[in-house]
């Protein structure tokens, strides 16, 4: 997250070391220059961000933050993603982590990314570019996922630099699964019960191991659930095998995958 982005060719090989990690998300946001957002991020270095497997480019044109970070470390800095800034600024940061064994660093880490996520999901944003990773998921065996490429869900990079706000980030989901037919992906669903990612079946929202938990359970018609089957979203114990999709989210659900009968439950 920086405002102004020009990328060094020392940037360049760093970040290049990750363009095979279809796992990794890589979620750029740029900011200012309203009047001509090209300025803050360049074609050249659009199309370099471009090339990873699994990228979200986001303009917010009142950024003036510049936070780095990753799942376990960042950096809350004075210091733009400028090879001028680099080589020639005084600059100063607050490092935080995860990994620290010092417990006061640790809730700062995930306070600091949590807002960051909410500067990203924000609804006044521009998005700009999403791509996703797309795999094949056997219903029997999740560990035989495979790869098969990344398809560009969304993008609005133009030279002029004029931006609309159409779509929002969270419209997106993190991964898609291949169709083996004329639609090339569809979206991926998630397990009601732990999350991963599975083939979308509202008939069956649970990944091989919580299916296998399940069936043993003596109790299994009451047991509710912790995600959402269609946006991996936690559901806070209101999703279960019946009901595997909330309420809010029936609607979009039904319009990708339907159209299937919409159960009247309270706790959706
Ligand atoms: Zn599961």
């Amino acid at each position: 997250m920086s405002p102004y982005i020009a990328l060094s060719d020392d940037i360049k090989k760093l970040l290049r070391r990750h363009i095979n990690k279809e796992q990794l998300h890589i979620i750029i946001i740029f900011g200012k220059n309203k009047k001509q957002p090209t300025n803050s991020l360049s074609k050249k270095d659009f199309d370099f961000f471009s090339q990873f497997p699994f990228v979200s480019i986001i303009y917010v044109p009142n950024l003036h933050a510049k936070y780095y970070g990753n799942d376990s470390e960042s950096v809350v800095t004075s210091m733009n993603l400028l090879e001028s800034s680099i080589n020639k600024n005084i600059e100063f940061g607050c490092y935080f982590s995860h990994k620290s064994n010092i417990p006061s660093l640790v809730p700062e880490d995930a306070n600091v990314y949590d807002y960051a996520h909410r500067i990203v999901e924000h609804k006044a944003n521009n998005v700009i570019y999403i791509k996703r990773p797309c795999f094949t998921y056997d219903a029997n065996n999740y560990n035989r996922n495979k790869y098969i490429g990344s398809y560009i869900l969304y993008n609005q990079y133009n030279d002029r630099g004029e931006y609309e706000n159409k779509v929002q980030f969270t419209d997106f989901p993190p991964q898609l699964e291949y169709a083996d037919n004329n639609n090339k992906y569809i979206y991926c669903g998630f397990c009601i019960r732990c999350c991963k990612e599975i083939h979308f079946d509202i008939n069956q929202p649970y990944c091989p191991k919580c299916k296998t938990d399940w069936e043993k359970d003596e109790e299994k018609e009451l047991r509710y659930e912790e995600y959402d089957h269609f946006t991996g979203e936690p559901s806070c114990g209101n999703t279960c095998k019946k009901y595997p999709i909330l309420k809010r989210n029936f609607k979009k659900a039904n319009d990708i995958f339907g159209p299937f009968e919409l159960n009247k439950n309270d706790n959706y």
